[in-house]
């Protein structure tokens, strides 16, 4: 028997083989942990796969030239070996696979379909602290009054001693350090009825719980209106027909709610019937910090069934979560991407809510889509799935359109009274200071915050910083540079004050006044969260103002308290980034402010628009959630712009429906798959030759459908003294990009001094 085995730490993307000993067949399945010499060094290593046969030869070989021979198909560069033996496998760790076996199938197709080494998909998998094998469970000593045995001997004790035994025996047994605090007795006191034979002292496994000491209360179900209802049934219907392993995989299913349509309350109750049925789920939310209330709801409805996978939680913490949910104590997980590998068996339903989200995004090998791992981990597990989203990612809403998934829809506003919020576009091109200058704050916006503050009630004031300050836009009329062949904004290079257009390689030198009005006042758009803080101060002296923001938000826990301070009426105003826009639940937010619509419409992205409407929609979403009706004010200056327009109704169809229209005739995704190379290195020369190397072959081998940009400086041309060149690659399939381009890798190799990221379905050309 044959073991291939991915190297922990390798970086290589192979497979070598190593010969299972006969006494370790049983414990070496696929997704062992086992320990093997390779080279030199006793190393740390996966089993991937089990053969009868060994078709090359690795592991024996590994401490002599020539280097060890890949068995993954992807990297086609194996020479014919020799035969020598192979090396046995030395040990296997622990009882029963690290990595289940459903898992390892994802992190192959996760290293074929994202280009990246195996044991990198395989780390990916796994926590940290399990990856180290070294068990960080902290053991705590536990106090129990001992046994008494019939007709034993009972220990002759003191008074004070009996009384303590007394007490430990009410309370069931406790650690050492609470006995010792709640019976004010000391460690020896205890030490000596242990040896007294009255009381036991074992070591325990303590559960460092990332919640505890914060209180949930616990819910039951709503009753469904119908739209919820019928969304259910879908799911559930899905969730049975999963049951028969005979049917096909149920289709993914597309919950298109509009913002406060009680998505969660469908979620909940489809995780509810799963339990029952003995199975388990998966919710990713897109990044627990932010959606604290969302957290919140599913610890209040499963209690203890719940695992939560936070990005804050300690080493510890972390191993004790995927502990239980690998040991089957917590049913039911939920946690942002990485969990998407939460191991679960018996999985029974994944969730992914806010699939739209880009933070579902890695950004570092292996640059994966938690959204489409898990559709297609519930594809290998044959589980339903359900994406939910108020703004579906068009690639989501073209699939829907073509079939491949399944739609539910959630047309109104859940609770009682709540209604969609009345939305204003302020037109800034009329806002003019005296001096002639733009403004930051119109005066309706200005009004109204003032009204709120009067009465009362709270306003959120949003800006999205995601905008860099490189694209040109006018102040007088709107006028933003934009490559015409392309459709989407220039950035602005200050180094050479040039304007680039990143798909095509087009540039422009930048006009002195605007090209369209001819105002001198033509110039970079860029404010940030800080500067509106200290001038809504200044406009209001007496108000109670918060931020959040990446800065203000940097310790554990400080977005509770940010957002803690909001909800019990302690800030009057919150301004912040994309971290308020997602989530919240404030029904005494009446009034929401949207400072710079543009900043994000400008961006040098085919998706600007896309982004454009989701923010707007979904910081629309924050208002008008209580018995009060909400207001917002959308400041921008391309007030037609449809993305601006169709937000104000939250009209994701008739925006959709445009865009598509437009991705078409531009060959954007989502009607192709686009892969972005970005190299980076010390000489800038180098970074672009090598780069313009590998655009030619991949141009040698891939067929007619795919599309080749030019190599161009990418939007941050340098950074930490690396220059950094990116190259795009179109194709309406990834199957068509992918072995001209593991093949173009393969012949130009990337020196030690340079580095490349392969990004398939690029979600950001950052
Ligand atoms: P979404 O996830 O779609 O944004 P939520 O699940 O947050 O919406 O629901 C918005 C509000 O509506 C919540 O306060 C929720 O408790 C309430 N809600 C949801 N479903 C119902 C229902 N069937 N009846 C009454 N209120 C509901
Ligand atoms: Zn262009």
């Amino acid at each position: 028997m044959i073991a291939r085995i991915a190297i922990d730490g390798a970086a290589s993307g192979r497979l070598f083989d190593y010969a299972v000993p006969p006494e370790l067949a049983a414990p070496c399945a696929v997704g062992a942990r086992v320990r093997v010499h390779f080279g030199h060094r006793a190393v740390l290593g996966y089993v991937v796969d089990l053969a009868e046969d060994s078709d090359f030869i690795a592991s024996a070989n590994a401490d002599k030239k020539p280097a060890p021979v890949p068995t993954d198909l992807l990297l086609d560069v194996a020479p014919d070996p020799p035969k020598p033996a192979l090396k046995p496998i030395e040990a296997v760790d622990g009882d029963g696979p690290v990595v289940l076996p459903g898992l390892m199938r994802l992190a192959r197709w996760m290293a074929q379909y994202y280009l990246a080494p195996i044991e990198r998909c395989i780390q990916t998998l796994l926590p940290a602290p399990v990856r180290s094998g070294r068990s960080r469970e902290k053991i705590r000593l536990y106090v129990e009054a001992a046994e008494v045995a019939e007709g034993g001997e009972t220990p002759k004790l003191t008074k004070r001693q009996e009384q303590l035994v007394a007490d430990i025996r009410r309370v069931g047994g406790g650690w050492l350090q609470q006995v010792i605090a709640e019976f004010k007795c000391t460690a020896e006191t205890v030490r000596r009825l242990e040896n007294l034979g009255a009381v036991t002292i074992v070591e325990r496994q303590m559960r460092r719980d990332p919640f505890a000491n914060r209180r949930v209360v616990p819910s039951k179900p709503l009753p469904l209106n119908e739209d919820q209802s019928r969304a259910l049934r879908l799911v559930l219907n899905g969730v049975s027909q999963a049951e028969d392993t005979s049917s096909p995989p149920p289709k993914p299913i597309l919950l298109f709610g509009v913002t406060g349509s009680g998505k969660t309350e469908v979620y909940l109750q489809a995780i509810a019937a799963v339990l029952e049925k003995g199975r388990g789920a998966i919710v990713l939310v897109p990044e627990i910090a932010l959606t604290p209330q969302t957290v919140q709801r599913f610890a209040a409805r499963f209690g203890e069934n719940i695992a939560v996978l936070h990005s804050a939680l300690s080493d510890g913490e972390r191993y004790d979560e995927w502990q239980r949910i690998r040991a089957g104590k917590a049913r039911v997980v939920v946690g942002p991407r990485s969990a998407v590998f939460a191991p679960v068996e018996r999985l029974g339903l994944i969730v992914v809510d806010e699939e739209h989200e880009p933070s579902y995004k890695q950004d570092e090998s292996p640059r994966y889509n938690a959204r489409d791992v898990a559709v297609m981990r519930a594809n290998l597990e044959h589980c339903p799935i359900v994406l939910g989203s108020a703004t579906p990612a068009l690639e989501s809403w073209k699939n829907v359109k073509t079939g491949k998934y399944d739609v539910a829809r959630l047309s109104r506003r859940a609770a009682e009274d709540a209604v969609m919020p009345l939305v204003h576009i302020v037109d800034m091109r009329r806002e003019i200071s005296e001096a002639g200058q733009p403004r930051l704050f119109s005066q309706a916006l200005l009004d109204a915050i003032k009204q709120r503050l009067d009465k009362g009630e709270q306003t959120l004031l949003f800006l999205n910083r995601r905008g860099y300050s490189t694209s040109l836009v006018c102040p007088s009329c709107g006028y933003v540079a934009t490559c015409e062949a392309c459709d989407i904004a220039y950035t602005y290079h200050r180094h050479d004050d040039c304007l680039r257009c990143h798909i095509c390689g087009g540039w422009k030198r930048v006009a002195d006044k605007c090209p369209n009005c001819g105002d001198p006042k033509y110039k970079c758009l860029g404010t940030g969260t800080q500067r509106i803080e200290q001038i809504v101060s200044a406009c209001f002296p007496h108000a109670r103002i918060a931020r959040m923001d990446a800065d203000s938000t940097s310790r554990k826990f400080s977005h509770d308290d940010i957002l803690g301070a909001f909800k019990s009426g302690k800030t009057d105003i919150l301004i912040g980034t994309q971290m308020i826009a997602k989530g919240l639940h404030f029904p005494n937010v009446t009034l929401v402010g949207i400072v710079m619509a543009d900043s994000s419409l400008h961006i040098p992205d085919f998706r600007a628009g896309e982004r454009t409407f989701q923010l707007l929609a979904q910081v629309s979403g924050r208002t008008g959630r209580g018995a009060i009706a909400g207001e917002v004010y959308v400041q921008t200056y391309t007030p037609d712009h449809p993305a601006v327009q169709m937000a104000r109704t939250e009209n994701f169809e008739g925006f959709a429906d445009g865009e598509l229209e437009i991705r078409r005739d531009l060959n954007y995704p989502p009607y192709c798959h686009l892969t972005c190379l970005t190299l980076s290195g010390p000489e800038e020369s180098a970074v672009a030759a090598l780069l313009e190397r590998i655009a030619e072959s991949v141009r040698d081998k891939a067929d007619k459908s795919v599309i080749i940009s030019e190599v161009v400086p990418a939007s941050l041309p340098k950074a930490n003294n690396q220059f950094r060149y990116q190259l795009l690659l179109r194709a309406p399939t990834t199957s068509r990009i992918l072995p001209p381009l593991s093949a173009a890798l393969a012949a130009n190799r990337v020196p030690e001094a340079m580095r490349l990221s392969v990004d398939v379905d690029a979600l950001s050309l950052f």
